[in-house]
Formats: structure tokens, C-alpha cells, sequence
């Protein structure tokens, strides 16, 4: 009898030909490489996704909130060699894409000069993210998360920006009880999550991300109809 090729627990339709890191292996510095998980993918599912992995570890260790974690040292150092060969030229031109010059102003409204800010492209960041879901869904599941559920990213700092009542659900209803859930860890330093799902309904969810211990997003997922 043929043996059933397996299918990459990401996309679950293509065969899976590789081994690939979740979370992407470029966030971790050499010395933090602790308990990585591995998980059975397609080539795309892989490949495809590296450029947008050091794009996450870009915006993510550019942050002045991380300084003070001892791993992103060597990060960002790989970061500078990277913005300075000329072999890495896509790379480059999406981390400048990212950098913009936006007129700064006090909370009083006065005026501060022009500065640099980063403009964070979420889409890319979301890609990135939904494949960490999927793989820790099925990491602790051992389950494929469905391609009729959704997951929607929401940085933290979004959620500020969020109306009042949302923002209160939110933090209410979900981060509550998430927060109540047993702390994961990926690395001693670098990857920390908490996940909850919902009891009537195997796959959808809540899942709070925290990297090199400052940044956090939340993850919603849902079945397609209920966003
Ligand atoms: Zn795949």
C-alpha cells in the first residue's frame, strides 16, 4: 500500500517537503535558541515567507522598549550587516519603505519637527503572525486550523487607538481570561504566549503574543462569517 504523503500543517494542501521554525528563526539570537519548535510544511509555506519574517524582526527589535533585552543586541547588529550589503537590496528598500518623515507634535498640539517614524505595514506583519498561529494551533492541538477561520492581528498599541467600548470588551471579556492561562515560552527572552480557546468550537480563539518581553499583539480567530 502507498504510504499517504503528509500535508504541511500550515496550508494543510500541499505536501510538506520541509521543516520550518515557529516563530521564524531569525527572531531568536544564537545564545536564546531554547525548545525552538519545528513543524512538517510545504516549500512555499516556507520559503515564501523569510522575507517577511526579517521584516517582522526589523520592526520588532527597532523598538526603543526593547533595548534593554539582552538578546536583540546581536539582532540588531545582524540588522546593520544587513542594511549594508548590497546583496540584500529588497530588504533594504522595504525597511526605508517603512521609515517615514512625519510632523511630530506634543500632546498639547505644539509643533516638534519633522522626525522619523516607522509606518508599520500590518499586512505583512498579519502574514507573518497567522503563520505562527497556525503552527502553535497545531503544535498544541495537533490539529490543522482550518482555512475557513480568520485570524485577526491586533497590536497593542492599535488596541489603544481602538473606541472606548472595544477596547473595554476586549480587555474585559478577552485579555482577562486569556491572562488567567498558562505562560508559554519559546526561547528564555524572546517568545512568551498565552492562548485560550473557545470551548464550543475547537479552533476559534484568543492568543496573546509577547516578544523579547515587551511587545504584545492579540490574535482572533474566528470561523470566516463571524468578522
Ligand atoms: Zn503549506
Amino acid at each position: 500500500m502507498k504510504k499517504k504523503k503528509r500535508l504541511c500543517v500550515i496550508c494543510n494542501e500541499k505536501p510538506a517537503t520541509t521543516d520550518d521554525h515557529i516563530p521564524p528563526k531569525c527572531l531568536f539570537a544564537s545564545k536564546d535558541r531554547i525548545n525552538l519548535i519545528k513543524l512538517p510544511t510545504c516549500l512555499d509555506c516556507n520559503n515564501h515567507s523569510s522575507k517577511d519574517d526579517e521584516y517582522l524582526r526589523a520592526i520588532l527589535i527597532s523598538r526603543a522598549d526593547v533595548e534593554e533585552n539582552q538578546n536583540t543586541d546581536e539582532l540588531r547588529n545582524a540588522l546593520m550587516r544587513s542594511l549594508s550589503d548590497p546583496k540584500q537590496h529588497g530588504f533594504q528598500k522595504l525597511y526605508s519603505k517603512a521609515i517615514v518623515v512625519k510632523k511630530v507634535f506634543s500632546p498639547a498640539g505644539l509643533y516638534l519637527g519633522d522626525h522619523p517614524v516607522f509606518s508599520v505595514d500590518y499586512g505583512r506583519l498579519e502574514k507573518v503572525l497567522s503563520k505562527v498561529i497556525r503552527g502553535l494551533y497545531y503544535y498544541h492541538s495537533a490539529r490543522v486550523l482550518r482555512n475557513d477561520y480568520s485570524i485577526k492581528i491586533i497590536a497593542e498599541d492599535d488596541l489603544n487607538l481602538q473606541p472606548q467600548k472595544l477596547k473595554d470588551f476586549i480587555k474585559s471579556k478577552i485579555l482577562f481570561y486569556v491572562d488567567k492561562t498558562v505562560l508559554h515560552k519559546i526561547g528564555e527572552n524572546t517568545f512568551h504566549y498565552k492562548y485560550l480557546l473557545t470551548k464550543e468550537d475547537k479552533c476559534a480563539g484568543a492568543w496573546v503574543l509577547r516578544f523579547y518581553e515587551k511587545v504584545h499583539f492579540l490574535a482572533l480567530v474566528l470561523k470566516n462569517q463571524d468578522f
